[in-house]
Order: structure tokens, then C-alpha cells, then sequence
């Protein structure tokens, strides 16, 4: 049986995968990953564990994990749709009303609509309860004022996941609130912001007295943090619990390549960093497989997405250091004209960053050690102040 489903994928995604090219200008990269999308749905290989009454397939966390491990030796056009497929869509099923399910899950699937999430503000990443957007209800509608930043893909993006604050005069954590955003909607712009890879992943995003419909709710009025919980969850997952794919120039395979390329394969150093990384990207993969197989038996990762996270980032690391070791300061510096070498320097230049996004390593630290390891809790001494009199970015 899963077998079938194996040579089934494997059989689909030889036959369809596009060709890549990254130098294809955006708009038609984005047509690309939408056609994609939309194929592997019609194939019935898209939400392959999502429920079937809103397009998903309703099948089970060990074919999603056979559907990856095929999937990790092509480089599939679907980066857009990651944080819409492995954050909002899967907040959406747990937390969406009917109406919202039945309205954006199957375009998702589909690749027919682009999502974002909305949570970090200049005065709030790791203590994203910090925040200041305000969403304050207008009769039937709500209307929404502030900035946020580091909104990865806001630019492509058809909705966004909004966290705003409904309540000031509650404590941090209780008056909050999760919104569907049209980011089309006017008020809503979107300057993009450049990293030092070159490219420009992320984004600032202004809000300005933009006008949300009173179904944009997501969850319940004042219980977005219960929302951004269900969705930072999912996130950690999705980061951490990602299948090591065979293009990634920082993967195993790649490393022993490149080592092969450059004849550095018999120095023991170069040996022994390939041997530890592959035995990490192994044990990774398999906590990241459990994670799921018990998730299927309806136990949810829960805290430990923050060890695949944290060992995800990890993992790049020491891939860097690996990459380091065989190609020496070439690593850090290559020829701008070699086309292996530009994507090595992108792929290391672009590593602290995921120490950094879904939440530091500091940070999934601090919740392991509080939530697995029984470790006392970080001092919180504003929990239940009302928001309204901390002082937090621009309020006085
Ligand atoms: C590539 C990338 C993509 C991103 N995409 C998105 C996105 O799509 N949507 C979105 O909303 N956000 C996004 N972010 C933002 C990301 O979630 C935040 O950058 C992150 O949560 C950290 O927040 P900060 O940058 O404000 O740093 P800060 O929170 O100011 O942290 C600064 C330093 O202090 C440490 N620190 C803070 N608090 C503690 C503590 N309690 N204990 C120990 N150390 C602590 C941190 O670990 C860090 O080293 C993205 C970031 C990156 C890098």
C-alpha cells in the first residue's frame, strides 16, 4: 500500500516537476508555482494529511512523510506557498470557523491564493505580545492602524494571518486578536526590505485605518494568543520538521560532492564534520518522522517543534562549518562568476537567518527547558500589567 503510494509520487513528480531557473523574473516564478500547485492537487498529493472535506486528502503523517522524502530530490517551485501550506492553513483547520474553511483552505491547497503572516513589530519579535497594531471595531467593521516587519512574502501575498491588539487595557497576552487581512485592501502597503544575501525575502507592512468585516476574526475576539500559539506551533513544525531536500547546496549529499569537486574527500577533518553531519541530518529526519507518526495517533509535538526547530538551525550550522572545512575562505568568498559557488555563499550567508526567524534559538531554548526539561520559568514581570500602562516601542 505504501508502497503504491511511493512509486505513485515518485512516478508524478518525475513526470512534472519544472524545470527550475532562478533567474526567471518573479511573476513568472509565481505563475510556475501556482500551475505546480494546482497540478499536485489535482493528483491528490496536496494537504496529503488535511481534512478531505475542505480539499485536503485525509491520509496519513506516514505517506506525508513518504510524499517529502520523494519530493527532497527536486526542487519543487513551491516556496510561496510554505508559510500559507505550513502555518495559516493548518491554524485555519484548527481554529477557522465553517464558513472561513470552507471560504480559503481548497484555494490554498490549489496554490490559488498566497498567504503571509503578520505577527512581528519593530518593538516585538521574540515578545511578540508586545505588540502595538491596533484593531479597533467600528460597527460591523473592525479598523486597523500600525506596522509590522519581517513579513516574509507579503509582496505575493493575496491574505495575511493579523495580529492585532483589541484590548489595551487587558494584559499583554489577553488582548489580542488573529485577523484574515486582505492585503490587497486599501490602507495595506508593503515596502520590501533587503537581507545580505542580496535578495529581498521580507517586507515592512503599514497598515493604515484599513477596514476588516467582522467574520475576518480568526479564533475568537481577544484570544489571538491562543491563536499565535496554535500558529507558532505549527511554524516550529513546519521549520524544524522540514526533509533535508538534495538540492540545498548545505545537505549532505551536496557537501560529499562538492569535497568529491575539490579532491578534499581523504582529509580527516573534512571526513570526520561530513560523518557527524550526516548522522545529525539522520537523527533529525527521524524525531521528525515520530513527531509526526505520534501526531497521527493524536498526540501533537507541542514543545518539542521547538527541538526540531532548534536542531534544524543547528544542522545549517554545522553544515557551514562543514562547507568551511572543504572549501576553506573560498566558503566565505567565492567567484561571483561560478555558478556553485554563488549558491553555496547564498546558502551560507542566508544561515544566521534561521537562528533567527520562527523564533530564536535563545528563545526555543528558554521554552524547552521550561516546557520539557521542568527548568524554572524566565522571570515575566509585565504578565498582568494592563497593556496600557507598559512602556513597549513607541509607548511612552
Ligand atoms: C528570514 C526571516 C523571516 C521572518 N519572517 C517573518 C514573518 O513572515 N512574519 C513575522 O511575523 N515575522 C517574521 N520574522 C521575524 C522573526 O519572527 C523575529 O525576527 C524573531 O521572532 C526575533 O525577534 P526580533 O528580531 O525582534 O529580535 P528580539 O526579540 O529583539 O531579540 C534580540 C535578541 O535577544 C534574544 N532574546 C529576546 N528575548 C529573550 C529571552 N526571553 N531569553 C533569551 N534571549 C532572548 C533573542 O534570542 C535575540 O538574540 C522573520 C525573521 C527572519 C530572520
Amino acid at each position: 500500500m505504501t508502497d503504491d503510494f511511493r512509486a505513485r509520487v515518485r512516478d508524478w513528480l518525475a513526470a512534472n516537476v519544472p524545470d527550475s531557473s532562478e533567474d526567471a523574473p518573479a511573476e513568472e516564478l509565481i505563475a510556475t508555482a501556482k500551475r505546480f500547485q494546482a497540478a499536485l492537487h489535482d493528483a491528490g498529493l496536496a494537504g496529503i494529511t488535511w481534512p478531505s472535506q475542505f480539499g485536503g486528502q485525509g491520509r496519513s503523517a506516514a505517506e506525508q512523510q513518504i510524499f517529502d522524502e520523494e519530493a527532497a530530490a527536486h526542487e519543487l517551485p513551491t516556496g510561496v506557498f510554505l508559510i500559507g501550506l505550513g502555518m495559516c492553513g493548518p491554524t485555519l483547520v484548527d481554529l477557522g470557523s465553517t464558513e472561513q474553511k470552507a471560504r480559503y483552505v481548497r484555494p490554498l491547497l490549489r496554490g490559488e491564493e498566497i498567504w503571509c503572516q503578520l505577527f512581528s513589530e519593530p518593538g516585538a519579535g521574540s515578545d511578540v505580545a508586545s505588540l502595538q497594531t491596533r484593531a479597533v471595531r467600528d460597527g460591523d467593521s473592525w479598523v486597523v492602524n500600525g506596522q509590522k516587519v519581517w513579513t516574509s512574502g507579503a509582496q505575493w501575498s493575496d491574505h495575511g494571518a493579523l495580529l492585532a491588539r483589541t484590548n489595551p487595557d487587558q494584559p499583554k497576552h489577553k488582548g489580542l486578536t488573529m485577523f484574515v487581512v486582505d492585503m490587497h485592501a486599501p490602507g495595506v502597503t508593503v515596502r520590501p526590505l533587503r537581507d545580505m544575501t542580496g535578495r529581498a525575502p521580507f517586507n515592512e507592512v503599514y497598515f493604515d485605518d484599513v477596514r476588516l468585516p467582522a467574520d475576518a476574526v480568526l479564533g475568537e475576539v481577544d484570544a489571538g494568543w491562543f491563536a499565535a500559539v496554535t500558529m507558532l506551533g505549527h511554524e516550529r513544525v513546519s521549520i524544524g520538521g522540514s526533509v533535508r531536500r538534495r538540492y540545498d547546496p548545505l545537505a549532505y549529499h551536496n557537501l560529499v560532492e562538492l569535497a568529491r569537486t575539490r579532491n578534499r574527500l581523504d582529509d580527516p577533518l573534512v571526513r570526520d564534520g561530513l560523518a557527524a553531519l550526516y548522522t545529525a541530518e539522520r537523527a533529525l529526519s527521524l524525531f521528525n518522522a515520530r513527531l509526526r507518526q505520534e501526531a497521527d495517533a493524536g498526540s501533537p509535538p507541542g514543545a518539542r517543534g521547538s527541538v526540531a526547530k532548534l536542531a534544524g538551525a543547528e544542522l545549517l550550522w554545522q553544515a557551514v562549518h562543514v562547507a568551511g572545512l572543504i572549501a576553506g575562505l573560498d566558503a566565505a568568498a567565492w567567484d561571483p562568476g561560478s555558478a556553485e559557488g554563488d549558491e553555496l555563499a547564498v546558502a551560507i550567508n542566508a544561515t544566521p537567518a534561521s537562528s533567527i526567524a520562527g523564533g530564536t534559538d535563545q528563545v526555543q531554548r528558554n521554552i524547552i527547558g521550561d516546557r520539557i526539561l521542568g527548568l524554572p520559568r524566565d522571570p515575566v514581570a509585565d504578565r498582568d500589567i494592563p497593556f496600557r500602562e507598559l512602556r513597549v516601542g513607541t509607548q511612552a
